[in-house]
């Protein structure tokens, strides 16, 4: 049997969101990722997508990563679809990785902002 051990740091907000530690309005879970409502949404549809995996943010993202980060990639439009996105091409979605302080990034736990809906939209 494989088990999957995830690596998390028991102070990082997103890893306790992930583990149920801290509530969230949940959109999608598996072993690998977690997909929840932003709390301060900026478009009729917002939600975060985070890898359970603690990695703290794309700025520290290697060639090691590079499969989690395609399945994560792959799973977005399945998500935003059922999110309330309209398809593609006349709806969509826009994806937002904030990185670092200069890039906007507030929580340092690797996550895709996944925004959509009809504009226009609060920030964007
Ligand atoms: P960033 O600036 O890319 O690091 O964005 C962090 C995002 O996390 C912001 O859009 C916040 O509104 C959101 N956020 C912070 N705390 C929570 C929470 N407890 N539940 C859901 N979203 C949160
Ligand atoms: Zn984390």
């Amino acid at each position: 049997m494989t088990s999957h051990v995830v690596s998390t740091d028991p102070h990082c907000l997103f890893c306790k969101i992930a583990s149920g530690q801290i509530p969230s309005k949940l959109v999608y879970q598996d072993h690998e990722f977690f997909a929840f409502h932003d709390i301060h949404p900026s478009a009729p549809v917002h939600f975060l997508v985070i890898p359970k995996l603690h990695i703290p943010s794309m700025a520290l993202v290697t060639e090691e990563h590079a499969a989690l980060m395609g399945r994560m990639m792959a799973l977005i439009p399945k998500l935003a679809l059922e999110a309330g996105c309209s398809p593609y091409p006349e709806g969509g979605f826009r994806l937002i990785c904030n990185t670092g302080t200069e890039g906007g990034q507030e929580v340092h736990h690797l996550h895709v902002h996944v925004k959509g809906g009809p504009r226009p939209w609060l920030r964007g």
